[in-house]
């Protein structure tokens, strides 16, 4: 009796490793989750969607639709900074031309890279998000975030535009969808769809649950709840991946 168990058992664990086939980088080849309706229903704006086999290409212009500074007087979409705010070196923000590669099915990866600077993930406007890097690669200081606008965003030296904090076209206190980071995981708002922020947030900034966009549970990222060097802004997303991070060229 004992010995048919274990040779049940032993048919059942490969039965399993043959659906967790791993790639080189240590990461699962494909997730459960299936994002590619979100996708291609939420982004908007310069945002074009297409799919390839088992991978998303999302490309853009990264030019927001909202109002920012950074537009210049006269342009309609201009508004003020916000008091004591101030533009930065690069003063406005021209037209990008990104590509993401994302995967179809996100997947956990064991390696965990750590973000970097430039674009880790595009919000569903098609403009860049950034993790809580600036330019020498050292975390983002109080003078720096002077050149916010009220979406927690300015340009870089090629004059592109990017959010590194939560803001006001994007996410405030809510459960709002943000964007997808380059492992394919979506990003929210500060909470959770119950309306209260998540308790359980694991060290990349995020856990798996329900959303409105994925009901049946996806793992997913949350903004961080942290008031940032008391600023008011609040860091989209710091720190490593959760997922196998896609191509991003611009
Ligand atoms: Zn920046
Ligand atoms: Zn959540």
């Amino acid at each position: 009796m004992k010995k048919v168990s274990l040779l049940f058992l032993a048919a059942l664990q490969v039965a399993c490793s043959g659906t967790d086939s791993s790639d080189a980088n240590g990461s699962t080849t494909s997730g459960t989750v299936d994002i590619t309706t979100v996708v291609q229903s939420k982004f908007f704006n310069s945002a074009v969607v297409s799919t390839s086999g088992t991978s998303i290409l999302i490309k853009s212009n990264g030019l927001p639709q909202h109002k920012t500074p950074y537009w210049g007087v006269g342009n309609d979409l201009y508004e003020d900074f916000p008091d004591g705010y101030h533009t930065n070196v690069n003063t406005s923000i021209s037209a990008q031309n990104y590509s993401m590669t994302i995967p179809a099915k996100p997947v956990a990866s064991t390696t965990h890279e750590e973000t970097t600077l430039g674009a880790i993930g595009l919000a569903l406007n098609g403009v860049p998000i950034y993790n809580d890097r600036e330019g020498g690669n050292v975390a983002l200081d109080a003078l720096t975030i002077t050149t916010f606008d009220y979406s927690g965003a300015h340009p870089g030296p090629s004059k592109d535009y990017h959010y590194h904090t939560t803001g006001r076209y994007t996410t405030t206190d809510d459960t709002n969808l943000v964007g997808f980071l380059r492992d394919g995981f979506p990003i929210y708002g500060r909470k959770d769809n119950s309306g209260t922020y998540p308790s359980d947030l694991d060290t990349y900034g995020g856990h798996t649950g329900a959303t409105a966009d994925f009901p049946d549970g996806i793992y997913h990222y949350h903004a961080s709840n942290v008031n940032y060097l008391n600023t008011g802004y609040y860091i989209l997303k710091a720190g490593s991946y959760y997922g196998s991070k896609g191509t991003f060229t611009q």
